[in-house]
């Protein structure tokens, strides 16, 4: 086993050896002093520029231009077309092509209106969803459930698909592309093509894949997709969601929720509905214009990203973290809980331990800062855009020092869990 100086000097070594990302990295703020972050898959990092951006908007859009900021162009303008800017602006990064994608409501919005729309586009009744998926996705289709007359399908993990599928008139299948919790990564190809043969389409939740790996939509194949704005993609606190409609779907049905933003002639004030072409119909109400100056700041930097080389880097990142873990932290008692091969895992590192609340206390009071979900996983989040090995290094060396001395144990960090 190396020390912990070897280790460091490893990481620092590798540090040193360029990157095509690293002058990305440099596009985003720093954090508070003396920590390391690794929760991403909670709110992603500041870009330098959002600020600018922010106030720029604040002071000619709205201190100044008030109702002619709706005509405004420039960084503080184009208000009412920012959805579909921020989504050309994500689709490399997605994998996607510029019109597939808007930018718009949150994740668990989205994720209601697609699986509406997988429902209406395939003429089927039957919602397909897994168990134990991020609670928001079970409300959400337990409302379309229950609103459409639909009925819910729930399976025990991925491996009942075939047989969920098999049993008839499934319409849609809602899947996490990573699971929030251990990290393990769907075969997004594979099971969309699965799903596809029995004419269903696929729903894809990638709030913990999405700008953290390649996630390549269209070339997987899948049929619909949200992710969370404001995790790996840095959006900024609240940012909307993306959502993400292969063409083949686009113009199959009118939108369960409708709003004037998605009317084929918004500015005619129609009395009938009649969906815009496209994408754009999946937009309901007036954008939220401050919150989409803070991730457009953000969406200029992904458009600069190739995501072969974001996969690269994390895959590099993530299994030289691994291997740190099982070497310095094993015989402590921590188990890597996430698949070890990167195509089967997402944007963080999953451990499991009896105690994880109490470990992610103790580790934050380190200045660690990273998750514990219940029962027992405690989540390292990597970004590829910002991560270090030396911070890699460091938190893998706080860890042992925490297990090692048992200060997880004071009562301090027994607090209730948040
Ligand atoms: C974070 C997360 C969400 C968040 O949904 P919001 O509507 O933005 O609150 C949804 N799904 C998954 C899998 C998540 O991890």
């Amino acid at each position: 086993m190396r020390t912990v100086d070897e280790l460091c000097r490893d990481a620092d070594q590798r540090d040193a050896q360029a990157d095509p990302l690293d002058a990305l990295r440099d596009a985003f703020a720093p954090g508070a002093p003396g920590t390391i972050y690794l929760d991403s898959n909670s709110i992603g990092p500041m870009p330098r520029a959002a600020p600018r951006r922010m106030a720029g908007l604040l002071e000619d859009g709205w201190r100044v231009a008030r109702r002619e900021g709706w005509n405004l162009r420039g960084p503080s303008g184009h208000w009412l077309e920012q959805p579909r800017l921020l989504g050309a602006a994500l689709a490399r990064v997605l994998g996607a092509h510029a019109d597939d994608v808007l930018v718009c409501d949150s994740t668990s919005i989205n994720h209601f209106k697609l699986l509406c729309h997988g429902l209406a586009a395939s003429g089927r009744n039957v919602i397909v969803i897994e168990r134990d998926v991020f609670p928001t996705n079970r409300y959400a289709a337990q409302g379309a459930a229950e609103r459409t007359g639909a009925q819910l399908r729930t399976i025990a993990g991925i491996e009942d698909l075939d047989d969920a599928l098999a049993a008839g008139d499934v319409g849609v299948v809602s899947l996490s592309h990573v699971d929030y919790r251990s990290s393990r990564r769907l075969d997004m190809a594979g099971v969309s093509a699965r799903i596809r043969a029995r004419g269903a389409l696929s729903l894809w939740d990638l709030s913990h894949s999405a700008g953290a790996v390649d996630v390549a939509l269209r070339a997987n194949g899948a049929d619909m997709a949200v992710g969370s704005g404001y995790k790996y993609l840095c959006g900024g606190p609240g940012a909307p969601s993306f959502l993400y409609l292969h063409p083949r779907w686009r113009d199959a049905a009118s939108p369960v929720l409708r709003g004037w933003m998605g009317h084929a002639d918004a500015f005619a004030f129609h009395p009938d509905y009649e969906p815009a072409p496209g994408i754009a119909r999946f937009l309901s109400g007036t954008p939220a214009v401050l919150a989409n100056s803070a991730f457009a700041a953000a969406a200029e930097l992904w458009r600069q990203v190739d995501p072969a080389a974001l996969d690269a880097r994390h895959r590099a990142l993530t299994d030289w973290l691994i291997e740190a873990l099982d070497e310095q932290c094993s015989e402590l008692g921590i188990e890597v809980a996430s698949p070890r091969a990167h195509r089967e895992r997402g944007g963080h590192v999953s451990l499991r331990f009896a105690a994880a609340a109490a470990l992610a206390r103790a580790m934050i009071a380190e200045g660690v800062i990273l998750s514990a979900r219940q029962p027992d996983a405690l989540r390292l989040a990597v970004h590829p855009l910002t991560t270090r090995y030396a911070e890699l290094a460091r938190a893998v060396a706080a860890m042992r020092r925490i297990l090692s001395d048992g200060s997880w144990r004071d009562p301090r960090f027994a607090a209730d869990a948040n």
